[in-house]
This record gives structure tokens, C-alpha cells and sequence, in this order.
């Protein structure tokens, strides 16, 4: 790696927190540098003051006070807009930005409705036990007389729980506690349902995929007890900006939701750089490795020497990492360029490792906002404490997956009436390729929608089961839990879960059926260590092959592990202690065959469907790469057995003539297909929020089941979750997405950034980046947009 940059000690000389430039002159102090500018686009956010709103004439006095002492004077016009709908019965989700105060959009309608009928409860639900504790806390702090918020989850003692259930009005939860304990012990919260007028879903965003789809169903099953008990409560949901939110909330509660979406808080001025690494001199690339040749500079590299930079500018900076490794040579490699211009300047950056203590971690969120420490590198926004905020400069290394997290990281930064500046640096991927050269994306309108499917038969069946045990299913109900239904609850009969009475469907046995929200993908995996037998987690069975085999580099709680041997007959891991300077990829080969056709669009010589599909995979081998540069040490070979998966696939085909009409050469199909194919599954988490262990893909010149030339991308789990759908209905957009993500990278013949995975079972080979581009051309010509 050559010496790339000076750091001036003049500049060290002025070092005092909050005396950093203006993020346009830092800006172009960073980027002054190399051949190449590495900038892609800037976008000046600008600071925007808040449009208050009165307080509504129901919100009562008592109510008012209890928030003015809080620092609230008056709402936002979203919360009030938000809280006006719900206090009138309708069923709103607001879907706004990090920190615009969306609690106060249910906790208003909420508690007021708890003020003027003393017999009324509320029913809260988070997806993380923090997060519901951050708000008992927040409702507590109003010291309202005779709400008594309370938290309900697997922590809370036994003694206190029945006090909570007669006495509490208002209680936070999370979807597993309601599913494990609430539901099945409904006759012990009758009091509690009977009364229930709101339920509140907090960052509701976080319920997509398989997950999403069993959380939709225990609200079905929530709704349906209400009713028993004579309520239909309101619900009030919270989500991260996304694609037509009201859509995705009306999904996971079966509602029709009305959306509030416009963000009237005030926020601090952002100057937001896109940074695409330069790529290498092709002799720095090693060789021998074709398969994934780093040809990009590394994001880890890029980033280390950003926050150099900002740091002997003094400059408070904070840069998120995707891993802690990560994270780690991150803060070593700015330490290291620091000492070397002024000696000691290097102490001033740090890791922020979530291993340490909370005391620990927030003593280092203590000494940035002072100013002692100018640069910290972490792994995730979530871990730090709520008041690391208004610093000077953020970076981002690598797209944090969603737009949600990436705004939520980028918030960080900015204190009110000042400027900030916040650099995403991209990564060899395909969706970061994708970004920096699409700002629209970024900055516009959010395209990016929560998937989640409650059809999936997989999670309808053991739901219905979970339903039935806790009362009879009658035929009204069927219609609650959606398409689907009927035919999941004649298979629970058939398979003689459930017998059929005049009055209903009844749950035939004395347990209670075991479901996990988190799937049904296999029989989980323990991972353990093995000198100590100590429990470190579960991995589901799908995830096992992929992440446990032996050799595999495994994280727990940001603690790197090595497996020593995977046992699946035992579903068990062990693992040992070690942080070696390389990370794991598993590889797999892949056969499909097309169980039936869902639908389908004839567009001349190409054609898109969406179907089930039987997916037979083998994990067959591990590659071993160098975490700081993306080198590939060597690839391993693995003796795991095929695993079989019923799904849901998005696939198209396209005419061999019409590919011959477009220049690609018969020889060059399979290198086309198979790069289109990549880069496809790279740009799905545009349009879905899902990650690469969601989705699968496999290409061929000619498929039996289709005899074409065809590309298939499939949901990673049985039964399908809704991205394969998703992808269908957004095909043009997706497939333009793809095509533009790979013409747009400047190398050669294909990289990383662009038609190469990561995860390929087949050693990136063949690949035709130009024909890939021919491919999608051909697709996007003839579908209907
Ligand atoms: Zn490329
Ligand atoms: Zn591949």
C-alpha cells in the first residue's frame, strides 16, 4: 500500500475540540489528495428549524404541564398530526426520521386517554428489552398519578408480574414475551385486554422477513383476543423513513394504517460526501488471485486515513465500522499515520469495543464529547449511549444496509446552528457501488420498503396452531389471518394438530405447540466453548452450514471465536477464543427446480415469474480472507451434506436470439447470466430491507424447468419471506438499479464492486461484466417499467 498522505503538524498545533473548520473546507482538505477525487457527490443538507404545532384541545392540562416540565413546549406539527388520528381511532403509523420525536405521537394520545378514563390500558411493544426500558423510564419521568408503567418481559421477577398485570395501565413488552407469555396466559390479562384502547409498535421497521411474518401474526392473535373480550384497540405505530410505510404497517397488523411521514423537528445542517475508494494500480493487485482481487482501494484503508485526517484538523469524528475487527484496524491504522506526524497525537483516537463495560464505554463516549478523544471508531450506533451526539464529522464505512441505520449513524452528527460533515465511504460491493453514484438514492425519496410475508405457509401453520391452543379457531377467524388460512388449518388437521367440531377448530394436545419468531429453518445450532462448556448462542439450522462449518470465524458480542468442529447430529458448535487477522466465507452449490408459476409477465423474448421453487444446496467450501485489505488467503474445502429448501423465486429469461441480437456470443451466455445474477442479488436490499443471507441466486444458459437462458434469485427461507415478491413487483426499477450499478464501475472486466460475490459457489467463474450490462439491456427493453 503506498504512503499516501502528509499530515500537516500544523494543523495538529490548533487541536482543541470544537475549533475544527467548516465541513466545506474540511471536505476539500480530505479530498485534495491523490490522482483521482474520490468524491462522488455532495449533498448539502440543510439545517432546518422545527414547525411547531399547538397542543390538541383533548390533550388535557395535567398532561401539557407533565411534558413543559420535560423541556416540551408545544409538539411537532408530525406528532400532533399523528396523535390527532390516533386519539380519533384511526390506525397511523409515523415514519420519520432518527430523533424526531416520535414517541410523543403515541405517548400523547395514549396517556391522555389513560388521564380521562382511569380505567384504560395501553399495551407498548419494542423489539429490544433496552429500548422498552428506555421508555418505561420516559413515561415514568411525567409522574402521571395512576399509570404505573411497567415493564413486562422474560427479566421481570415472578413476584412482580401478577401486580404488574392487575395494576400496571400501561406495559412495555417486546413480540416474544406477548407470544410465550401474554397470549397463551390471556385468561390471567383479561382485565388487561378487556381495557387495552391503544397498542403501540415501536420501530416497527425491524419486523421484516420471516421474523416480520410471525410478528404479524401474533398481533392477528392479540386482535383476536381483544375481540373476545369486546375491544378493538387502536394501534399506533413508530418506523424508520421507508417505502410507503402505511403499505408495510397495514401488512404486519392487518389493518387499513394511515401514514404520517413529513419530519417537522428541527435538525442541524449536513454536508454529506459520497466516497468511492480509487482503485489500484492493476500491479498492486496480488496475481495469483483472480478470484476477488482487491482492485479497490479498501474502505477499512480509506476510512482510517479519513479519520486521520479529520482528527489533526481537530475535528471530533466519529467512524462506524461494520465489525469490530474492523473497527480495530481502523483506530490502529489512524493511530498509527498520527504518531507519525506529531508523536502522541495518535492517543487521542481509540476503539470502541462492545466488550467493554457500559462504565467503560461511557467514559469513552465522555472523553469525545469533551474533547479528549477526537476520533473513536464503532461497530454500531445502537451500542452507544443516547447523548454521543453533535459531533463534528461522522464516517461511515460501508453502507450500514438501510437507509434507517445509515441516517441513524449519520445523526450523530451536527450540534444545533452548527454545520457537520458525514462521509459514506463505499465498499466493494455492488449496493455501495450503486449509492455513491446514485445520490437520488441516498437523498430522495425512499425506495427501500420492509418486506415481510404472512402468507408464508411455514409461519401460517404453526401460527394458526399457537392460535387454536389459546382458543378455538372459528371460520371468522380464518378471514383475520388472511390468504391462506383455510388451507393451513386443513393441513394441522390432516397432520391431527387440530380436530374439527361444529363450533370450530380445537388444539388436540396438552402442550402448548413450540414456535420460534425467529423461524423454523432447522433445528438450531448451540455454539459452545469447549474449554469452558459455556453457552455463546444459537445459530439456526439454515445459517449453520454457512457460519459454524469448522475452521469458520464466528463473533459473538463483538468477541471473536474460531469453530473447532460443527456436529449437526448433536446441533452443536465449539468454538475457542481467538481473533485471527482473516475472516470466513462459505460457499455453496446450488440446483433448483420450479414447483409452480404464482405469476408471471409474457414481454416478448423475456419473461418474468414469480413461483415456488425447490432449492438443494451444499455448503462445499470456506474462503479465508485478510480482514484489513480483502486479500484472499485460501480457499478450504468442507464436508457438509445438501440441505433442501421449498421457497419463493423471482426469476427471467430471455430468448437466445434475442441475447445473439445483442452481441452477446453464445460461449459468453453463462459468464452473463451468472454476473447479472450477482449483481441482481447485490441491489435487492435497494427496493427490500434484507441482507445476503436473505436471498440466493443460481443462472444457467438453459434450464430445464424453463429452457432458456434464466436467471433465478429465491428467498433464503422455506416458505419464502417476501423479498422474491418484493422484487417482483419493482423489477424495472430493480433491474435498473443492477444494470446501472454495473456499467457504472470503472473497472475493467469485473470486481467486487460490481458482478463478483463474495459468497459464489462457483470461484466467481464464469463472469462477463460488458455482456451482464447486454443481458439487462435486453430485460429492461422489453419489460413493462
Ligand atoms: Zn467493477
Ligand atoms: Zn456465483
Amino acid at each position: 500500500m503506498p504512503p499516501r498522505h502528509d499530515l500537516k503538524p500544523s494543523s495538529a498545533a490548533t487541536l482543541s475540540a470544537g475549533a475544527g473548520p467548516a465541513p466545506a473546507d474540511l471536505l476539500a482538505r480530505l479530498r485534495a489528495r491523490g490522482d483521482a477525487d474520490p468524491v462522488t457527490h455532495v449533498e448539502r443538507v440543510p439545517a432546518r428549524p422545527g414547525t411547531p404545532a399547538p397542543w390538541p384541545d383533548w390533550a388535557p392540562a395535567g398532561l401539557r404541564a407533565a411534558f413543559a416540565r420535560r423541556g416540551v413546549v408545544a409538539p411537532w406539527r408530525h406528532q400532533a398530526e399523528a396523535a390527532d388520528l390516533a386519539y380519533a381511532g384511526t390506525h397511523v403509523v409515523v415514519a420519520t426520521g432518527t430523533a424526531s420525536g416520535k414517541s410523543l405521537a403515541y405517548q400523547l394520545p395514549a396517556l391522555a386517554t389513560l388521564l380521562a378514563d382511569p380505567r384504560a390500558t395501553v399495551l407498548y411493544l419494542a423489539p429490544t428489552k433496552a429500548l422498552a426500558a428506555d421508555q418505561v423510564r420516559a413515561v415514568a419521568d411525567l409522574e402521571l398519578e395512576g399509570v404505573r408503567p411497567a415493564c413486562y418481559d422474560g427479566d421481570t421477577p415472578r413476584a412482580e408480574r401478577e401486580w404488574i398485570r392487575r395494576h400496571s395501565r400501561f406495559v412495555l413488552t417486546n413480540p416474544d414475551m406477548l407470544h410465550h407469555g401474554i397470549l397463551p396466559g390471556h385468561a390471567q390479562w383479561s382485565g388487561f385486554l378487556r381495557r387495552l384502547a391503544y397498542v403501540v409498535v415501536d420501530e416497527c421497521h425491524t419486523y421484516r422477513g420471516v421474523f416480520g411474518s410471525h410478528v404479524a401474526h401474533v398481533l392477528r392473535r392479540l386482535r383476536r383476543q381483544c375481540a373476545r373480550y369486546g375491544r378493538t384497540p387502536v394501534f399506533v405505530l413508530a418506523s424508520a423513513t421507508s417505502g410507503d410505510p402505511a403499505a408495510a404497517a397495514g401488512r404486519l397488523t392487518g389493518l387499513p394504517v394511515t401514514a404520517v411521514t413529513e419530519d417537522t423537528s428541527p435538525r442541524g445542517g449536513v454536508t454529506f460526501a459520497l466516497w468511492e475508494p480509487p482503485l489500484l494500480p492493476v500491479s498492486a493487485a496480488s496475481p495469483d488471485d483472480v478470484d476477488l482481487a482487491p482492485v479497490r482501494r479498501s474502505a477499512l484503508r480509506e476510512t482510517a486515513d479519513l479519520l486521520a485526517d479529520t482528527v489533526a484538523s481537530g475535528v471530533r469524528t466519529l467512524a462506524f465500522v461494520r465489525s469490530r475487527r474492523g473497527a480495530e484496524v481502523v483506530a490502529a491504522n489512524a493511530r498509527r499515520a498520527l504518531d507519525e506526524a506529531v508523536p502522541g497525537l495518535g492517543d487521542r483516537v481509540a476503539a470502541y469495543r462492545a466488550g467493554y463495560l457500559r462504565e467503560e464505554r461511557r467514559e469513552l463516549e465522555r472523553a469525545l464529547l469533551h474533547g479528549d478523544l477526537l476520533g473513536l471508531a464503532s461497530t454500531n450506533a445502537l451500542e452507544l449511549g443516547v447523548d454521543l451526539v453533535g459531533l463534528d464529522a461522522v464516517l461511515i464505512c460501508g453502507y450500514p444496509g438501510t437507509r434507517a441505520s445509515l441516517w441513524q449513524q449519520a445523526g450523530r452528527a451536527g450540534r444545533s446552528g452548527q454545520e457537520a460533515l458525514a462521509v459514506l465511504v463505499a465498499r466493494d460491493d455492488p449496493l455501495d457501488t450503486y449509492l455513491v453514484h446514485h445520490p437520488e438514492a441516498v437523498f430522495g425519496a425512499p425506495v427501500e420498503a420492509t418486506v415481510l410475508d404472512p402468507a408464508n405457509p411455514y409461519v401460517l401453520g404453526p401460527q394458526l396452531a399457537c392460535a387454536a391452543a389459546e382458543a378455538p379457531l372459528t371460520p371468522a377467524d380464518l378471514e383475520l389471518f388472511g390468504d391462506g388460512a383455510k388451507e393451513a388449518v386443513d393441513a394441522l388437521v390432516e397432520a391431527g394438530a387440530l380436530r374439527q367440531r361444529p363450533t370450530g377448530w380445537y388444539w388436540r394436545h396438552r402442550e402448548r405447540p413450540e414456535v420460534d419468531l425467529r423461524g423454523e429453518d432447522g433445528a438450531p445450532v448451540c455454539v459452545v466453548e469447549a474449554a469452558t462448556g459455556r453457552l455463546l448462542g444459537t445459530v439456526d439450522g439454515g445459517s449453520s452450514h454457512f457460519l459454524l462449518h469448522a475452521g469458520a470465524v464466528y463473533l459473538h458480542q463483538g468477541v471473536s471465536y474460531v469453530v473447532d468442529t460443527l456436529d449437526l447430529a448433536d446441533g452443536c458448535a465449539l468454538v475457542h477464543p481467538e481473533e485471527p487477522d482473516w475472516s470466513t466465507h462459505a460457499r455453496d452449490v446450488t440446483s433448483l427446480s420450479v414447483v409452480s408459476v404464482r405469476s408471471y409477465v409474457d414481454a416478448g423474448p423475456v419473461g418474468l415469474f414469480l413461483g415456488e421453487v425447490d432449492v438443494t444446496s451444499q455448503v462445499v467450501s470456506y474462503q479465508r480472507r485478510r480482514i484489513a485489505t480483502g486479500e484472499v488467503i485460501d480457499t478450504r474445502p468442507l464436508d457438509l451434506p445438501a440441505r433442501e429448501l421449498r421457497t419463493v423465486a423471482v426469476w427471467f429469461t430471455l430468448s437466445p436470439e434475442s441475447l445473439a441480437a445483442a452481441g452477446v456470443d453464445p460461449a459468453d451466455v453463462p459468464g452473463a447470466l451468472h454476473a447479472a445474477e450477482h449483481a441482481a442479488i447485490g441491489l435487492l436490499p435497494l427496493m427490500a430491507t434484507c441482507d445476503r443471507w436473505d436471498i440466493g441466486g443460481l443462472s444457467t444458459a438453459v434450464h430445464p424447468d424453463t429452457e432458456a437462458p434464466t436467471v433465478f434469485v429465491y428467498d433464503g427461507h422455506p416458505g419464502g419471506a417476501g423479498f422474491a415478491e418484493r422484487a417482483y413487483g419493482t423489477a424495472s426499477a430493480w433491474l435498473r438499479a443492477t444494470r446501472d450499478a454495473i456499467a457504472e464501475c470503472a473497472c475493467e472486466s469485473g470486481c467486487p464492486s460490481c458482478v463478483q460475490s463474495p459468497k459464489c459457489g462457483n470461484g466467481n467463474n464464469p463472469l462477463s461484466k460488458a455482456d451482464a450490462v447486454r443481458v439487462l439491456d435486453v430485460v429492461l427493453a422489453n419489460l413493462p417499467s
